[in-house]
Formats: C-alpha cells, sequence, structure tokens
C-alpha cells in the first residue's frame, strides 16, 4: 500500500482539499507555495501514464475544478500542474499557485510549514471546491 492509498484510507493524516468516489486532493505536505496540492487517483497505479484512458482524463477534469478553487483561494497569476512521480509511486498531478515562472522550482520548498497555516488554507481551497 502506497503513502497515499494509505492517506485515502485515513491511516495517515492529510490536509483534505477534495473528494469524490476516485480522486482525492491534498495539500503537499513540502509545499513549493502555499496552496501546493496534489491529486490523486483512490486506484493505486505508479506511473501516472500507465492509468486508462478514461480514469486518466477523468483525473484531469477533477484536477482542473481543484485547480478553479486553488485559483480562487490563493493569490496568483495562475495555478501551474506538473507530473514527477519520482518520490511517491502513486501517480499524481502536483498544482502550484504560481506569480512567477520561479515557484514551480522543485528545489525551492517551503521550509518547516506552519500546521495550523497548512490546516487553514486547505480549509480555504475545500471551501472553494464546495462552490463549484
Ligand atoms: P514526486 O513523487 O517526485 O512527485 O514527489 C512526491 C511529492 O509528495 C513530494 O512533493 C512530497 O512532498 C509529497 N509527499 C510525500 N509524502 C506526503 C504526504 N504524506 N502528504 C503530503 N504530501 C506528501
Amino acid at each position: 500500500m502506497t503513502v497515499f492509498s494509505k492517506i485515502v484510507a485515513g491511516e495517515i493524516p492529510s490536509y483534505k482539499v477534495a473528494e469524490d468516489d476516485r480522486y482525492y486532493a491534498f495539500l503537499d505536505i513540502n509545499p513549493l507555495q502555499w496552496g501546493h496540492t496534489l491529486v490523486i487517483p483512490k486506484q493505486e497505479t505508479d506511473y501516472i501514464f500507465d492509468l486508462d484512458d478514461r480514469t486518466l482524463a477523468d483525473m484531469q477534469v477533477f484536477a482542473k475544478k481543484v485547480a478553479m478553487a486553488i485559483k480562487a483561494a490563493i493569490p496568483c497569476r495562475k495555478v501551474g500542474q506538473a507530473v514527477l512521480g519520482l518520490e511517491v509511486p502513486h501517480a499524481h498531478i502536483h498544482l502550484v499557485p504560481l506569480t512567477s515562472e520561479g515557484d514551480m522550482d522543485f528545489h525551492k520548498k517551503i521550509s518547516d510549514p506552519d500546521p495550523d497555516k497548512m490546516k487553514e488554507t486547505a480549509a480555504m481551497i475545500a471551501e472553494q471546491f464546495e462552490k463549484e
């Protein structure tokens, strides 16, 4: 079971942003920016491009809704999207609020993010998601 499947199962905590029957969105624990969110399929597959077409396409549509909620909740110019998958073997899309190109630098993370601010950030995005 991947660490992300454990999050979906509620075995380890996460800063949840959104969920439906097939997808789950939560804050990255080492965010590049406040509001940096991961979108995952509940189905456990390592490599995103091994997902079947339908699961991948619907995941992108779910990620779009999450991105719109991030944009509404967090001051930014756009929400950027990236796929790495080098660390956790469970397909995921990174959504990062951007003001400039350098905001998507995976070597520059917020150090020791305040848990209260993480909780607050997740709640703000979740509230926007519910409005859509
Ligand atoms: P990558 O697989 O290269 O896309 O990186 C995995 C991402 O997952 C990193 O940005 C980590 O900070 C993030 N991550 C790892 N474990 C957790 C967790 N338990 N909760 C939230 N984010 C996590």
